[in-house]
């Protein structure tokens, strides 16, 4: 979800007519200098990160001239804030400040629906608005086909108690912030907080946050997010591709490849526990089939691979169908690191069937695959079990073993099985199976 950092997110609210005070973002002290210089009056310098709260942090400072700008640019640039180094700072004319107000429009998940939010009290957070007045607090549902109605933002500014001059104002602010900013450039969230009424009686945007739906970033080519200006080449090619990837660290070990992030993040819970060197975490999700020889060929260019974790629990895909894509892939690509590929859930006795096919194959290719699954573990693998075995651990311990560490936690003898899961699974993908338009879909319903 890329959030745009507030210099960005403010050069889109100003081509949209939003109102914001005069400035320009800068990189070094110098620049800093320059714009208080030219904005000719006392400014405020705020570091440029991708999270809020930073005026709390002591990353919003205020300057009475061009050289108290720089001074505290230089101060501000280079440093950590909440987890972030600041690169840029922006500086902008200082707005002399009457009130503050809270205006917001977010997806509201649980609704389904955008929901607009207006608080007479703006500055904090949204979080501690909702705690602390909650009475001054209006949250309004919009209905996506009817969009945003004038008497909804409107009613929102009189329950809170904007005071009745500036009802149309703040009103029309917030109506504006729906239409040109979270519907025109498909946000998922966007805030105004504070709002400022000055005191010439102007209402301004003293900050601005912005992040736009991953999946519209195509429809708003113009726009590339500072986030995304720094990605490396492995970073670039999955968001092309179009699935997580993660870079944890690019001299890491151990690539963990899976299909959902609850999976991923427990197998690299047991990894780092053991003290594995993590260098990458993937998921590819619904679309493995087609993705998996493009994250592995993805994961190999990590300069000290050694060892590639391939982590599947099928729920509506197919452990089959992926593992007979993992296979193709890893025939292709020859990797000369080993790799371990554990595949459970709906299709597993095709997948099973598939990795003891393959597993001849790649010895004649002097490939070093290992395989298990949630019943079986395959008899290349040192470790077989008999019956249920946790299919996290084993993996885990097999890949740290050729990382050169030695696991410790002793696997439970067995895990309880789930009859009802699998039994209602199987019965979904009966009904969906033919429904698909994929003849390898077709070919591979035999195992269910
Ligand atoms: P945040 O803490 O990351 O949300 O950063 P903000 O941009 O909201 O700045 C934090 C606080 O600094 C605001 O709530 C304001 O009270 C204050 N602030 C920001 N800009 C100005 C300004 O131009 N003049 C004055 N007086 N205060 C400002
Ligand atoms: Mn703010």
């Amino acid at each position: 979800m890329p959030y745009l950092l507030e210099y960005e997110a403010k050069q889109i609210f100003r081509k949209e007519g939003l109102p914001i005070p005069e400035g320009e973002v800068a990189e070094t002290s110098e620049q800093a200098k320059n714009i208080a210089e030219r904005i000719g009056k006392p400014v405020v310098v705020k570091i440029q990160i991708p999270t809020g709260r930073r005026g709390r942090a002591g990353g919003v400072k205020l300057a009475n001239n061009a050289e108290e700008a720089e001074k505290i640019a230089k101060e501000l640039l280079g440093k950590e804030f909440l987890g972030h180094k600041v690169n840029k700072v922006l500086v902008e004319e200082k707005l002399n400040i009457k009130r503050e107000f809270y205006i917001g429009v977010v997806n509201d998940r649980a609704a389904k629906s955008p929901a607009i939010l207006m608080s007479s009290e703006g500055g904090m957070e949204i979080e501690e608005i909702t705690q602390k007045f909650p009475e001054k607090l209006a949250k309004i549902n919009v209905n996506i086909f009817k969009g945003l109605q004038v008497f909804q933002v409107r009613n929102a500014a009189k329950k809170v108690g904007i005071p009745l001059e500036l009802i149309n104002n703040v009103s029309n602010m917030l109506y504006n912030l729906y239409w040109k900013i979270y519907r025109k450039y498909d946000a998922t969230f966007t805030e105004i907080n504070p709002l400022c009424l000055t005191n010439d009686g102007k209402l301004i945007a003293a900050d601005a946050r912005l992040s736009i739906d991953d999946d519209a970033m195509f429809r708003h080519k113009e726009i590339t997010p500072e986030a995304e200006k720094h990605l490396n080449e492995r970073e670039k090619h999955a968001k092309e591709k179009g699935y997580v990837y993660v870079e944890l660290d690019p001299n890491g070990e151990i690539a963990c490849i899976s299909n959902g992030a609850g999976l991923g993040m427990s197998v690299m819970d047991y990894v780092n526990e053991a003290g594995g060197k993590l260098a990458c975490f993937m998921d590819v999700g619904g679309r493995f089939y087609e993705l998996a020889g493009d994250a592995l060929k993805t994961v190999l260019t990590l300069p000290n691979l050694k060892a590639v974790l391939f982590h599947v629990y099928a729920g509506l895909t197919r452990a089959n169908i992926i593992a007979k894509g993992v296979c193709e892939a890893i025939k292709e690509v020859k990797p000369k690191v080993p790799i371990f590929i554990q595949v459970s859930g709906t299709g597993e006795k095709g997948a099973i069937e598939i990795m003891k096919k393959e597993s001849e194959e790649f010895r004649k290719m002097g490939l070093i695959v290992e395989w298990c699954s949630h019943t079986v573990t395959g008899k290349e693998s040192p470790l077989a079990h008999k019956g249920g075995v946790d299919t996290i651990e084993i993996p885990v311990k097999r890949v740290l073993e050729w990382c050169g560490i030695k696991y410790k936690r002793n696997p439970p003898e067995w895990l309880p099985e789930h009859p009802e899961w699998e039994k209602i699974t199987r019965e979904i993908m009966r009904k969906t199976l033919p429904l698909r338009p994929e003849p390898e879909y077709n070919e591979l319903a035999k195992y269910e």
